[in-house]
Protein backbone atom coordinates (compact mmCIF):
# COMPACT_ATOMS: atom_id res chain seq x y z
CA UNK A 1 0.00 0.00 0.00
CA UNK A 2 1.70 3.44 -0.85
CA UNK A 3 1.92 6.38 1.65
CA UNK A 4 -1.23 7.46 1.12
CA UNK A 5 -3.00 9.11 4.14
CA UNK A 6 -1.62 12.18 6.28
CA UNK A 7 -3.22 13.07 9.44
CA UNK A 8 -4.55 15.61 11.22
CA UNK A 9 -5.72 16.73 14.39
CA UNK A 10 -9.17 17.79 15.92
CA UNK A 11 -8.87 20.67 17.87
CA UNK A 12 -12.91 23.17 18.40
CA UNK A 13 -14.21 21.54 15.57
CA UNK A 14 -11.09 22.23 12.83
CA UNK A 15 -8.67 19.50 11.09
CA UNK A 16 -5.93 20.98 11.46
CA UNK A 17 -2.79 19.56 9.65
CA UNK A 18 1.12 20.70 9.25
CA UNK A 19 4.16 21.05 11.71
CA UNK A 20 6.07 17.92 12.42
CA UNK A 21 4.83 14.74 11.39
CA UNK A 22 5.66 11.15 12.26
CA UNK A 23 5.57 8.21 10.71
CA UNK A 24 3.18 5.30 11.09
CA UNK A 25 4.20 1.72 9.72
CA UNK A 26 3.00 -2.02 8.87
CA UNK A 27 4.14 -4.08 11.10
CA UNK A 28 3.85 -6.88 9.37
CA UNK A 29 6.20 -5.29 6.74
CA UNK A 30 8.05 -2.43 8.41
CA UNK A 31 9.06 -1.11 5.18
CA UNK A 32 5.60 -0.15 4.14
CA UNK A 33 4.53 3.39 5.47
CA UNK A 34 0.92 3.64 5.73
CA UNK A 35 1.24 7.26 6.18
CA UNK A 36 2.13 10.36 8.50
CA UNK A 37 0.33 12.19 11.35
CA UNK A 38 0.93 15.03 13.02
CA UNK A 39 3.41 15.60 16.29
CA UNK A 40 1.24 17.12 18.14
CA UNK A 41 3.44 19.86 20.95
CA UNK A 42 2.34 20.70 24.05
CA UNK A 43 0.56 23.66 22.93
CA UNK A 44 -2.06 21.75 20.80
CA UNK A 45 -2.72 19.65 24.09
CA UNK A 46 -3.47 22.94 25.32
CA UNK A 47 -5.66 24.47 22.74
CA UNK A 48 -7.54 21.08 22.78
CA UNK A 49 -8.05 20.83 26.66
CA UNK A 50 -9.34 24.89 26.00
CA UNK A 51 -11.79 23.88 23.21
CA UNK A 52 -13.05 20.67 25.36
CA UNK A 53 -13.42 23.54 28.66
CA UNK A 54 -15.14 26.06 26.48
CA UNK A 55 -17.57 23.17 25.00
CA UNK A 56 -18.68 21.81 28.83
CA UNK A 57 -20.80 24.20 29.95
CA UNK A 58 -23.29 23.99 26.54
CA UNK A 59 -22.81 19.95 26.44
CA UNK A 60 -23.58 19.55 30.14
CA UNK A 61 -27.01 21.20 29.67
CA UNK A 62 -27.84 19.36 26.48
CA UNK A 63 -30.49 16.71 27.71
CA UNK A 64 -28.46 12.93 28.48
CA UNK A 65 -31.42 12.12 26.03
CA UNK A 66 -30.65 14.38 22.95
CA UNK A 67 -26.44 13.64 23.83
CA UNK A 68 -27.43 9.87 23.55
CA UNK A 69 -29.09 9.89 20.27
CA UNK A 70 -25.83 11.06 18.84
CA UNK A 71 -24.75 7.79 19.90
CA UNK A 72 -27.30 6.07 18.02
CA UNK A 73 -26.11 8.15 14.73
CA UNK A 74 -22.50 7.17 16.11
CA UNK A 75 -23.34 3.24 15.84
CA UNK A 76 -25.02 3.58 12.47
CA UNK A 77 -21.96 4.91 11.03
CA UNK A 78 -19.49 2.26 12.59
CA UNK A 79 -21.91 -0.27 11.29
CA UNK A 80 -21.85 1.17 8.11
CA UNK A 81 -18.03 1.34 8.19
CA UNK A 82 -16.65 -1.91 9.85
CA UNK A 83 -15.02 -3.62 6.83
CA UNK A 84 -12.88 -0.41 6.31
CA UNK A 85 -12.41 0.42 9.93
CA UNK A 86 -11.19 -3.30 10.96
CA UNK A 87 -8.98 -3.35 7.75
CA UNK A 88 -6.90 -0.09 8.83
CA UNK A 89 -6.70 -1.15 12.58
CA UNK A 90 -5.45 -5.07 10.84
CA UNK A 91 -2.30 -3.17 9.03
CA UNK A 92 -1.74 -0.76 11.37
CA UNK A 93 -1.66 -2.82 15.00
CA UNK A 94 -1.19 -6.11 13.33
CA UNK A 95 -3.91 -7.45 14.69
CA UNK A 96 -5.19 -10.03 12.51
CA UNK A 97 -8.11 -9.41 10.36
CA UNK A 98 -10.62 -11.70 11.89
CA UNK A 99 -9.67 -9.88 15.40
CA UNK A 100 -9.68 -6.51 13.96
CA UNK A 101 -13.33 -6.73 12.76
CA UNK A 102 -14.26 -8.28 16.50
CA UNK A 103 -12.69 -4.95 17.90
CA UNK A 104 -14.51 -2.78 16.13
CA UNK A 105 -17.69 -5.06 16.79
CA UNK A 106 -16.58 -4.86 20.76
CA UNK A 107 -16.45 -0.67 20.08
CA UNK A 108 -19.86 -0.86 18.81
CA UNK A 109 -21.38 -2.54 21.66
CA UNK A 110 -19.86 0.27 23.80
CA UNK A 111 -21.70 2.41 21.67
CA UNK A 112 -25.42 0.28 22.16
CA UNK A 113 -24.90 0.18 25.47
CA UNK A 114 -24.41 4.03 25.79
CA UNK A 115 -27.51 4.78 23.39
CA UNK A 116 -29.23 2.00 25.52
CA UNK A 117 -28.54 3.70 29.04
CA UNK A 118 -28.89 7.09 28.31
CA UNK A 119 -33.15 6.71 28.74
CA UNK A 120 -32.07 4.78 32.08
CA UNK A 121 -32.73 6.32 35.27
CA UNK A 122 -29.84 8.32 36.72
CA UNK A 123 -30.50 8.47 39.75
CA UNK A 124 -31.82 7.81 42.89
CA UNK A 125 -35.05 9.42 45.30
CA UNK A 126 -34.40 8.35 48.86
CA UNK A 127 -36.67 8.54 52.08
CA UNK A 128 -35.37 11.34 54.60
CA UNK A 129 -35.50 10.82 58.78
CA UNK A 130 -38.43 13.73 58.03
CA UNK A 131 -41.42 12.89 55.92
CA UNK A 132 -41.58 16.21 54.40
CA UNK A 133 -37.81 16.04 52.82
CA UNK A 134 -36.77 13.97 49.73
CA UNK A 135 -33.71 13.01 49.17
CA UNK A 136 -32.10 12.68 45.92
CA UNK A 137 -28.51 11.49 44.46
CA UNK A 138 -27.40 12.12 41.25
CA UNK A 139 -24.69 12.24 39.19
CA UNK A 140 -22.47 15.34 37.96
CA UNK A 141 -20.58 15.18 34.90
CA UNK A 142 -16.90 16.12 36.12
CA UNK A 143 -15.51 18.53 32.70
CA UNK A 144 -12.73 18.02 30.64
CA UNK A 145 -11.51 14.23 30.54
CA UNK A 146 -8.24 13.31 28.91
CA UNK A 147 -8.32 9.80 27.25
CA UNK A 148 -5.16 8.32 26.99
CA UNK A 149 -5.17 4.60 24.71
CA UNK A 150 -2.73 2.24 23.99
CA UNK A 151 -2.18 0.62 20.94
CA UNK A 152 -3.53 -3.15 21.18
CA UNK A 153 -6.63 -2.18 21.02
CA UNK A 154 -7.11 1.19 19.37
CA UNK A 155 -10.97 1.06 18.61
CA UNK A 156 -12.37 -0.67 21.73
CA UNK A 157 -10.82 1.28 24.28
CA UNK A 158 -11.17 4.70 23.03
CA UNK A 159 -14.86 3.98 22.95
CA UNK A 160 -14.74 2.19 26.59
CA UNK A 161 -13.54 6.08 27.69
CA UNK A 162 -15.34 8.29 25.12
CA UNK A 163 -18.68 6.82 25.32
CA UNK A 164 -19.78 6.69 29.17
CA UNK A 165 -17.87 10.37 29.27
CA UNK A 166 -20.06 12.06 26.65
CA UNK A 167 -22.80 10.60 27.76
CA UNK A 168 -22.61 11.65 31.25
CA UNK A 169 -22.03 15.27 29.80
CA UNK A 170 -18.05 15.31 29.84
CA UNK A 171 -16.24 16.70 27.04
CA UNK A 172 -12.81 15.10 25.61
CA UNK A 173 -10.06 15.11 24.41
CA UNK A 174 -8.40 12.05 22.65
CA UNK A 175 -5.00 11.26 22.51
CA UNK A 176 -4.68 7.63 20.50
CA UNK A 177 -1.32 5.43 20.63
CA UNK A 178 1.56 6.72 18.34
CA UNK A 179 1.41 3.31 16.73
CA UNK A 180 -3.01 3.41 15.65
CA UNK A 181 -2.73 6.64 15.02
CA UNK A 182 -5.17 6.40 11.85
CA UNK A 183 -8.13 4.29 13.37
CA UNK A 184 -7.78 6.80 16.23
CA UNK A 185 -8.62 9.52 13.14
CA UNK A 186 -11.28 7.46 11.25
CA UNK A 187 -13.21 7.03 14.78
CA UNK A 188 -13.04 10.87 15.68
CA UNK A 189 -14.29 11.67 11.64
CA UNK A 190 -17.43 9.34 12.91
CA UNK A 191 -17.78 11.64 15.80
CA UNK A 192 -18.05 14.61 13.64
CA UNK A 193 -20.09 12.85 10.81
CA UNK A 194 -22.53 12.18 13.73
CA UNK A 195 -23.38 15.34 14.76
CA UNK A 196 -21.48 15.77 18.16
CA UNK A 197 -21.21 19.68 18.56
CA UNK A 198 -17.57 21.35 18.07
CA UNK A 199 -14.99 20.88 20.90
CA UNK A 200 -17.23 18.15 22.49
CA UNK A 201 -14.56 15.75 21.27
CA UNK A 202 -11.06 16.94 20.27
CA UNK A 203 -7.86 14.63 18.74
CA UNK A 204 -4.70 15.11 19.98
CA UNK A 205 -2.13 13.33 17.88
CA UNK A 206 1.23 12.75 18.85
CA UNK A 207 3.99 10.73 21.57
CA UNK A 208 3.12 9.82 24.55
CA UNK A 209 5.80 11.74 26.29
CA UNK A 210 4.93 15.12 24.99
CA UNK A 211 1.51 15.63 24.22
CA UNK A 212 -0.09 12.60 26.23
CA UNK A 213 2.37 13.95 29.18
CA UNK A 214 1.00 17.82 28.19
CA UNK A 215 -2.75 16.36 28.59
CA UNK A 216 -2.17 14.53 31.84
CA UNK A 217 -0.28 18.00 33.40
CA UNK A 218 -2.37 20.19 32.52
CA UNK A 219 -5.13 21.71 35.23
CA UNK A 220 -8.50 22.10 33.07
CA UNK A 221 -8.23 18.31 32.70
CA UNK A 222 -10.60 17.07 35.47
CA UNK A 223 -10.22 13.49 34.82
CA UNK A 224 -7.26 11.18 32.70
CA UNK A 225 -8.54 8.12 31.68
CA UNK A 226 -5.81 6.21 30.89
CA UNK A 227 -5.23 2.54 29.77
CA UNK A 228 -1.49 1.56 28.90
CA UNK A 229 1.82 0.00 30.64
CA UNK A 230 2.38 0.52 34.04
CA UNK A 231 5.35 2.75 33.77
CA UNK A 232 3.05 5.34 32.09
CA UNK A 233 0.25 4.86 34.11
CA UNK A 234 2.28 5.20 37.45
CA UNK A 235 3.59 8.68 35.90
CA UNK A 236 -0.38 9.78 35.53
CA UNK A 237 -1.12 8.48 39.09
CA UNK A 238 1.63 10.51 40.29
CA UNK A 239 0.90 13.65 38.19
CA UNK A 240 -2.75 13.53 38.99
CA UNK A 241 -2.09 13.35 42.68
CA UNK A 242 -0.12 16.75 42.46
CA UNK A 243 -3.86 18.78 41.09
CA UNK A 244 -6.06 19.43 43.83
CA UNK A 245 -8.69 18.65 41.46
CA UNK A 246 -7.57 16.04 39.18
CA UNK A 247 -8.59 12.06 39.10
CA UNK A 248 -7.06 9.26 36.59
CA UNK A 249 -8.45 5.88 36.11
CA UNK A 250 -5.59 3.41 35.06
CA UNK A 251 -5.71 0.54 33.30
CA UNK A 252 -2.04 -1.12 33.29
CA UNK A 253 -0.07 -4.51 32.43
CA UNK A 254 -0.78 -7.84 33.55
CA UNK A 255 1.13 -11.31 34.12
CA UNK A 256 -2.24 -13.11 34.07
CA UNK A 257 -2.67 -16.97 34.08
CA UNK A 258 -5.07 -20.07 33.35
CA UNK A 259 -4.94 -22.64 36.21
CA UNK A 260 -5.69 -26.41 35.25
CA UNK A 261 -7.08 -27.98 38.07
CA UNK A 262 -6.41 -32.26 38.54
CA UNK A 263 -10.23 -32.53 37.37
CA UNK A 264 -9.55 -30.39 34.06
CA UNK A 265 -11.08 -31.59 30.89
CA UNK A 266 -7.87 -31.64 28.97
CA UNK A 267 -9.18 -30.66 25.45
CA UNK A 268 -10.69 -27.62 27.24
CA UNK A 269 -7.73 -27.10 29.48
CA UNK A 270 -5.69 -26.82 26.31
CA UNK A 271 -8.07 -24.77 23.81
CA UNK A 272 -8.52 -22.27 26.72
CA UNK A 273 -4.61 -21.99 27.16
CA UNK A 274 -3.36 -21.73 23.79
CA UNK A 275 -6.18 -18.58 22.90
CA UNK A 276 -4.97 -17.06 26.28
CA UNK A 277 -1.26 -16.96 25.46
CA UNK A 278 -1.30 -16.97 21.45
CA UNK A 279 -4.46 -14.69 20.79
CA UNK A 280 -3.46 -11.32 19.07
CA UNK A 281 0.22 -12.69 19.71
CA UNK A 282 0.22 -12.76 23.05
CA UNK A 283 -0.41 -8.63 23.07
CA UNK A 284 -3.67 -8.39 25.28
CA UNK A 285 -3.48 -6.89 28.74
CA UNK A 286 -5.25 -10.15 29.71
CA UNK A 287 -3.20 -12.50 27.55
CA UNK A 288 -1.53 -15.50 29.88
CA UNK A 289 2.17 -15.73 30.90
CA UNK A 290 1.49 -18.07 32.73
CA UNK A 291 -0.30 -21.60 32.67
CA UNK A 292 -0.65 -23.36 36.16
CA UNK A 293 -0.65 -27.10 35.46
CA UNK A 294 -1.40 -29.85 38.40
CA UNK A 295 1.03 -32.07 38.32
CA UNK A 296 -0.74 -35.02 37.93
CA UNK A 297 -1.87 -34.16 34.45
CA UNK A 298 1.53 -32.12 33.47
CA UNK A 299 2.63 -34.25 30.93
CA UNK A 300 -0.35 -35.05 28.96
CA UNK A 301 -0.98 -31.43 29.16
CA UNK A 302 2.49 -30.89 27.60
CA UNK A 303 1.96 -32.84 25.30
CA UNK A 304 -1.00 -32.01 23.62
CA UNK A 305 -0.61 -28.33 24.17
CA UNK A 306 3.25 -28.58 22.19
CA UNK A 307 1.44 -30.15 19.03
CA UNK A 308 -0.97 -27.74 18.95
CA UNK A 309 1.17 -24.25 19.61
CA UNK A 310 3.69 -25.89 16.85
CA UNK A 311 0.75 -26.17 14.40
CA UNK A 312 0.06 -22.25 14.74
CA UNK A 313 0.28 -19.71 11.93
CA UNK A 314 1.52 -16.61 13.12
CA UNK A 315 1.88 -14.53 9.50
CA UNK A 316 0.64 -11.28 7.90
CA UNK A 317 -2.79 -10.46 9.55
CA UNK A 318 -4.63 -10.42 6.06
CA UNK A 319 -3.87 -14.08 5.09
CA UNK A 320 -6.84 -16.47 5.61
CA UNK A 321 -6.27 -19.05 8.52
CA UNK A 322 -3.74 -16.92 10.48
CA UNK A 323 -4.05 -17.59 13.92
CA UNK A 324 -1.56 -14.27 14.95
CA UNK A 325 0.25 -11.98 13.12
CA UNK A 326 3.26 -9.83 14.45
CA UNK A 327 4.52 -7.99 17.48
CA UNK A 328 3.62 -3.98 16.92
CA UNK A 329 7.90 -2.80 16.54
CA UNK A 330 11.38 -3.20 17.20
CA UNK A 331 11.49 -2.71 20.77
CA UNK A 332 8.53 -5.28 21.63
CA UNK A 333 10.70 -7.82 19.10
CA UNK A 334 14.21 -7.36 21.34
CA UNK A 335 11.93 -7.20 24.85
CA UNK A 336 10.29 -10.74 23.91
CA UNK A 337 13.65 -12.20 23.19
CA UNK A 338 15.35 -10.91 26.03
CA UNK A 339 12.61 -12.48 28.05
CA UNK A 340 13.07 -15.55 26.38
CA UNK A 341 16.78 -15.78 26.94
CA UNK A 342 16.09 -15.49 30.76
CA UNK A 343 13.86 -17.90 30.95
CA UNK A 344 17.12 -19.92 29.57
CA UNK A 345 18.89 -18.50 31.91
CA UNK A 346 17.25 -18.84 34.59
CA UNK A 347 16.91 -22.37 33.75
CA UNK A 348 13.48 -23.11 32.40
CA UNK A 349 13.11 -26.41 30.49
CA UNK A 350 12.36 -25.37 27.08
CA UNK A 351 9.60 -26.60 25.54
CA UNK A 352 8.98 -24.88 22.64
CA UNK A 353 10.73 -22.11 21.11
CA UNK A 354 10.17 -20.87 17.09
CA UNK A 355 12.21 -17.57 17.95
CA UNK A 356 12.02 -14.89 15.29
CA UNK A 357 10.12 -16.14 12.28
CA UNK A 358 12.36 -15.47 9.14
CA UNK A 359 10.42 -17.21 6.36
CA UNK A 360 7.76 -16.37 3.91
CA UNK A 361 7.61 -13.03 4.10
CA UNK A 362 8.05 -12.58 7.99
CA UNK A 363 11.35 -11.80 7.82
CA UNK A 364 9.92 -7.68 6.74
CA UNK A 365 8.32 -7.63 9.65
CA UNK A 366 7.92 -7.66 13.62
CA UNK A 367 7.54 -11.46 13.62
CA UNK A 368 8.52 -13.79 16.62
CA UNK A 369 6.97 -17.51 17.24
CA UNK A 370 5.52 -18.74 20.44
CA UNK A 371 8.06 -19.73 23.38
CA UNK A 372 6.89 -22.53 25.68
CA UNK A 373 8.56 -23.76 29.12
CA UNK A 374 8.02 -25.54 32.23
CA UNK A 375 9.65 -23.02 35.12
CA UNK A 376 9.03 -24.80 38.71
CA UNK A 377 7.47 -22.15 41.11
CA UNK A 378 10.42 -20.30 43.30
CA UNK A 379 10.92 -17.07 44.70
CA UNK A 380 13.45 -15.18 42.45
CA UNK A 381 12.05 -15.81 39.17
CA UNK A 382 11.36 -13.25 37.27
CA UNK A 383 10.01 -14.74 34.11
CA UNK A 384 6.96 -16.15 35.89
CA UNK A 385 6.22 -12.60 37.35
CA UNK A 386 7.08 -9.67 35.31
CA UNK A 387 4.94 -9.02 32.27
CA UNK A 388 6.59 -9.37 28.29
CA UNK A 389 3.92 -8.47 26.37
CA UNK A 390 4.83 -11.20 23.72
CA UNK A 391 4.26 -14.74 22.91
CA UNK A 392 6.29 -15.89 25.94
CA UNK A 393 4.35 -18.74 28.14
CA UNK A 394 5.52 -20.31 31.31
CA UNK A 395 3.79 -23.45 32.42
CA UNK A 396 3.77 -23.77 36.28
CA UNK A 397 3.33 -27.16 37.86
CA UNK A 398 1.54 -27.61 40.97
CA UNK A 399 0.50 -30.08 43.76
CA UNK A 400 -2.56 -28.35 45.99
CA UNK A 401 -5.28 -25.97 44.92
CA UNK A 402 -3.57 -23.95 48.20
CA UNK A 403 -0.33 -24.00 46.01
CA UNK A 404 -1.85 -22.74 42.98
CA UNK A 405 -3.35 -19.72 44.75
CA UNK A 406 -0.02 -19.15 46.05
CA UNK A 407 1.63 -19.13 42.74
CA UNK A 408 -1.27 -17.10 40.74
CA UNK A 409 -0.86 -14.01 43.68
CA UNK A 410 2.99 -14.13 43.66
CA UNK A 411 2.69 -11.37 40.96
CA UNK A 412 2.52 -7.72 41.78
CA UNK A 413 -0.45 -7.74 38.94
CA UNK A 414 -3.77 -9.17 39.03
CA UNK A 415 -5.82 -8.26 36.32
CA UNK A 416 -7.32 -11.98 34.75
CA UNK A 417 -7.52 -15.65 35.60
CA UNK A 418 -9.23 -18.67 34.50
CA UNK A 419 -9.75 -21.90 36.26
CA UNK A 420 -10.20 -25.29 34.69
CA UNK A 421 -12.22 -27.71 36.49
CA UNK A 422 -15.50 -29.34 36.88
CA UNK A 423 -15.74 -28.87 40.56
CA UNK A 424 -18.09 -25.95 41.90
CA UNK A 425 -16.72 -25.89 45.33
CA UNK A 426 -13.52 -25.59 43.54
CA UNK A 427 -14.04 -22.51 41.26
CA UNK A 428 -15.47 -21.06 43.99
CA UNK A 429 -12.50 -20.75 46.30
CA UNK A 430 -10.11 -19.57 43.58
CA UNK A 431 -12.64 -17.16 42.58
CA UNK A 432 -12.36 -15.72 46.61
CA UNK A 433 -8.73 -16.40 47.28
CA UNK A 434 -6.71 -15.22 43.47
CA UNK A 435 -6.26 -11.12 43.31
CA UNK A 436 -8.42 -9.97 40.04
CA UNK A 437 -10.42 -8.13 38.44
CA UNK A 438 -11.95 -10.46 35.62
CA UNK A 439 -12.36 -14.19 36.36
CA UNK A 440 -13.27 -17.06 34.02
CA UNK A 441 -14.22 -20.78 34.56
CA UNK A 442 -13.74 -23.27 31.68
CA UNK A 443 -12.92 -20.23 29.68
CA UNK A 444 -9.91 -18.59 28.12
CA UNK A 445 -8.40 -15.53 30.53
CA UNK A 446 -9.56 -13.34 27.71
CA UNK A 447 -12.64 -12.28 26.32
CA UNK A 448 -14.25 -9.10 27.94
CA UNK A 449 -17.80 -8.08 27.26
CA UNK A 450 -18.60 -4.23 26.96
CA UNK A 451 -21.41 -4.08 30.03
CA UNK A 452 -19.29 -5.40 32.46
CA UNK A 453 -16.59 -3.80 34.47
CA UNK A 454 -13.06 -3.89 32.92
CA UNK A 455 -10.01 -3.65 35.64
CA UNK A 456 -7.43 -4.85 37.80
CA UNK A 457 -5.97 -4.64 41.01
CA UNK A 458 -2.28 -4.42 42.15
CA UNK A 459 0.29 -3.10 39.40
CA UNK A 460 -2.93 -3.41 36.83
CA UNK A 461 -5.05 -1.03 38.07
CA UNK A 462 -6.29 1.93 40.25
CA UNK A 463 -9.21 0.03 41.57
CA UNK A 464 -11.33 2.64 38.78
CA UNK A 465 -12.90 0.07 35.95
CA UNK A 466 -13.36 0.92 32.41
CA UNK A 467 -15.87 0.12 29.76
CA UNK A 468 -19.52 0.34 31.69
CA UNK A 469 -18.13 1.04 35.24
CA UNK A 470 -16.76 3.78 33.96
CA UNK A 471 -19.39 5.93 34.85
CA UNK A 472 -18.25 6.36 38.69
CA UNK A 473 -14.63 7.58 37.56
CA UNK A 474 -16.10 10.54 34.74
CA UNK A 475 -18.96 11.51 37.41
CA UNK A 476 -19.18 12.66 40.89
CA UNK A 477 -22.48 12.20 43.15
CA UNK A 478 -24.34 14.67 44.56
CA UNK A 479 -27.10 14.48 46.99
CA UNK A 480 -29.67 16.88 46.91
CA UNK A 481 -32.45 17.27 49.79
CA UNK A 482 -36.40 19.42 49.03
CA UNK A 483 -38.36 20.37 52.24
CA UNK A 484 -42.30 20.38 51.34
CA UNK A 485 -43.22 21.61 54.33
CA UNK A 486 -44.07 24.85 55.62
CA UNK A 487 -41.73 24.81 58.24
CA UNK A 488 -37.85 23.56 58.96
CA UNK A 489 -37.55 20.51 60.65
CA UNK A 490 -34.06 18.97 60.96
CA UNK A 491 -33.02 15.06 60.75
CA UNK A 492 -30.69 13.65 63.94
CA UNK A 493 -33.03 15.50 66.23
CA UNK A 494 -31.73 18.69 66.39
CA UNK A 495 -34.61 21.88 67.36
CA UNK A 496 -34.80 24.41 64.58
CA UNK A 497 -37.74 25.88 66.33
CA UNK A 498 -36.12 28.64 67.92
CA UNK A 499 -35.43 30.85 65.10
CA UNK A 500 -39.16 30.11 63.81
CA UNK A 501 -41.63 32.00 63.85
P1 LIG B 1 2.03 2.64 26.71
O1 LIG B 1 1.93 2.82 28.17
O2 LIG B 1 3.37 2.67 26.08
O3 LIG B 1 1.16 3.78 25.94
C1 LIG B 1 -0.19 3.98 26.24
C2 LIG B 1 -0.56 5.43 25.93
O4 LIG B 1 0.15 6.28 26.83
C3 LIG B 1 -0.16 5.87 24.52
O5 LIG B 1 -1.17 6.68 23.98
C4 LIG B 1 1.09 6.69 24.76
O6 LIG B 1 1.31 7.66 23.76
C5 LIG B 1 0.79 7.32 26.10
N1 LIG B 1 1.95 7.76 26.86
C6 LIG B 1 3.22 7.28 26.82
N2 LIG B 1 4.01 7.98 27.66
C7 LIG B 1 3.23 8.91 28.26
C8 LIG B 1 3.45 9.93 29.25
N3 LIG B 1 4.66 10.12 29.77
N4 LIG B 1 2.41 10.67 29.64
C9 LIG B 1 1.18 10.47 29.14
N5 LIG B 1 0.90 9.54 28.19
C10 LIG B 1 1.91 8.77 27.76
O7 LIG B 1 1.26 1.28 26.38
P2 LIG B 1 1.09 0.52 24.99
O8 LIG B 1 2.40 -0.06 24.57
O9 LIG B 1 0.35 1.35 24.02
O10 LIG B 1 0.10 -0.68 25.41
C11 LIG B 1 0.55 -1.86 25.99
C12 LIG B 1 0.36 -1.88 27.49
O11 LIG B 1 -0.99 -1.54 27.80
C13 LIG B 1 0.59 -3.24 28.11
O12 LIG B 1 1.28 -3.10 29.32
C14 LIG B 1 -0.82 -3.78 28.35
O13 LIG B 1 -0.92 -4.74 29.38
C15 LIG B 1 -1.53 -2.51 28.70
N6 LIG B 1 -2.98 -2.59 28.48
C16 LIG B 1 -3.79 -2.65 29.58
C17 LIG B 1 -5.17 -2.78 29.42
C18 LIG B 1 -6.07 -2.87 30.63
O14 LIG B 1 -7.25 -2.65 30.50
N7 LIG B 1 -5.54 -3.18 31.82
C19 LIG B 1 -5.73 -2.81 28.13
C20 LIG B 1 -4.87 -2.74 27.02
C21 LIG B 1 -3.49 -2.61 27.22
Amino acid sequence: MANTWTGRQLIDGRWLDGGAMLENRNPAKIAEVIGTFPRGTADDAASAVLAARNAFPAWRRTSRIKRGELFIKLAELIRRDVAKLAETLSRESGKILDEARAEVIEGLHMVEYVCGTARQPTGECVDSEIAGKDLYVRRKPRGVVAVITPWNFPFAVPLWMLGPSLLEGNTCVFKPSEETPQIGELLTELFVEAGFPAGVVNLAQGLGEEVGDALARHEEVDVVCFTGSYDVGSHIRRVAAESDHKTCACEMGSKSAVIVCEDARLDLAVNAALLSAFKTTGQRCVSAGRILVHRKLLHQFEHDFIERVSALNFADPFTPGAFAGPLINQASVEKVLKYNDLAKQEKAHVLFDAGRLTVGGREAGNFVGPFVYRQEYGPNVRTIREEVFGPHLAIIPFETDEEAVTIYNDTRYGLSMAVITENYRRWRMFRDECDYGMGYVNLPCIGAEVHLPFGGVKKSGNGQPSAAALVDSVTHKISFTVNHDLEIKMAQGMTAGAQQK
